[in-house]
């Protein structure tokens, strides 16, 4: 197929596996200026399903990078209500919204400038998209994720090459990982749900009271779980019963974790992108759910900094499983991005978990939320632990041993 055949191919995946726009549904498209073209192949996908106008919100990234360096801090951290309002207007009027989110990141936009200001400047604007982050984070929307290439990403991901090269082999690379290349992404994926529904159903059926993690890097890890915690992957659904990938590829089978019972150690197994700069080798110790110990062979700092976010920042709000077999694991190539590389092992996260990961979680309130055991703040870092000889032991309430991952690979 030619690489027009497959965007196109690519574009019907993202939009009808993906966001999965209803009929008379708005399909809001945040996107970058350089990516138009995708944006529009996905616009043409919505309207033919039936979407009943698409809303293009186009950012740009070198001004992003001008604006970040060149406007003070306190009117960066003043967001103006119409840009959540940009977001809710759609989703509270008649026909509801969902979003797609086009990205094509790149890891070192603000290198160079103050890391704090940029930290500052991430944490107002998610605060002041709280109330539309709530329709996201609770599912009460269709809601994805999906990257294209951009060159200085291409170029960071492929040292060496060209800028044409290496946009070429970052193509080839997302084509393949999200079994685009075969020419049937749709049909591939429903298949690659079906599985991950089966491991998904499975672990839920065993209603674990925790998980042990092992690995010979010196990870020794038990995760307490969310009391009525539910096992969510592959694909998540709206109230309505509208059904989406929250992220693009996926590989994860997920939960809450009880953000008080969490002890032991855990090692980074793959560098973790922060703010735009690397954590590298990091070793993690939890007492009582809560992050006693750090250290990192790079970005310790940086670390520190993010585990200071908030009181809820030095807690776990998610432990996902993903098999070593997984194409982005096979891939063998570091995205600098989570969006990929979350996908390429088991991981943690550092900060809230996803109300939807216990039961009846998305109608409660912080509180009750926090009752259960799931943790609450306003980071969600997910760091990558999994190694290739992982063994996972889960053990049922009523003290029961099942092996859940050998050799870093599903034991059913
Ligand atoms: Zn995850
Ligand atoms: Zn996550």
């Amino acid at each position: 197929m030619t690489h027009t055949e497959l965007l196109k191919k690519y574009a019907e995946f993202a939009v009808e596996i993906g966001v999965n726009p209803q009929k008379n549904q708005t399909l809001i498209i945040n996107c970058d200026v350089m990516n138009a073209d995708f944006a529009r192949a996905c616009a043409e996908v919505a309207y033919a399903k039936g979407a009943r106008e698409v809303v293009v919100h186009y950012g740009d990234e070198n001004l992003s990078r001008i604006k970040m360096d060149r406007t003070a801090l306190d009117v960066l951290t003043d967001v103006k209500p119409y840009i959540e309002r940009s977001y809710l207007d759609y989703a509270e009027s008649e026909g509801g919204a969902c979003v797609l989110h086009i990205i094509s990141p790149n890891p070192e936009i603000y290198k160079g400038l103050d890391g704090t200001k940029v930290d500052k400047a991430g944490i107002a604007r998610r605060s002041a998209l709280k109330n539309w982050r709530s329709y996201t984070m609770n599912d009460r929307v269709q809601w994805c994720i999906v990257a294209v290439p951009s060159a200085p990403w291409a170029s960071k991901i492929f040292p060496g090459f060209t800028e044409q090269e290496a946009v070429e082999k970052l193509w080839k690379t997302i084509f393949d990982v999200c079994r685009v290349t075969n020419g049937d992404p749709v049909g591939e994926w429903k298949e690659h749900i079906a599985k991950m529904c089966k491991w998904r159903d499975h672990l839920n059926s065993l209603h674990l009271d925790r998980i042990h993690m092992q690995s010979g890097n010196g990870t020794d890890l038990v995760i307490g779980l969310a009391d009525d915690h539910v096992w969510e992957g592959a694909q998540s659904h709206t109230p309505e019963g509208y059904r989406f990938i929250a992220n693009i590829p996926t590989e994860e089978v997920f939960t809450a974790p009880h953000k008080d019972r969490v002890n032991g150690v855990v090692k980074g197994t793959k560098p973790y992108v922060y703010n735009g700069s690397l954590i590298e080798n990091f070793s993690v110790t939890f007492k009582d759910g809560k992050v006693t110990e750090y250290s990192a062979t790079s970005g310790q700092e940086l670390l520190g900094m993010l585990l200071d976010t908030d009181e809820g920042a030095r807690h776990i709000g998610e432990i996902a499983l993903v098999p070593v077999s997984s194409p982005i694991n096979k891939a063998n190539v570091l995205f600098y991005n989570t969006l990929f590389d979350e996908n390429a092992a088991c991981h943690i996260a550092f900060g809230a978990g996803y109300p939807g990961t216990v039961k009846g979680g998305t109608s409660m309130s912080k509180e009750q939320l926090l009752e259960k055991g799931v943790n609450d703040s306003v980071v969600h870092e997910d760091v990558m632990v999994g190694a290739a000889d992982t063994q996972i032991t889960g053990y049922t309430k009523d003290g029961q041993a099942v092996e859940i991952f050998k050799n870093g690979q599903w034991a059913f």
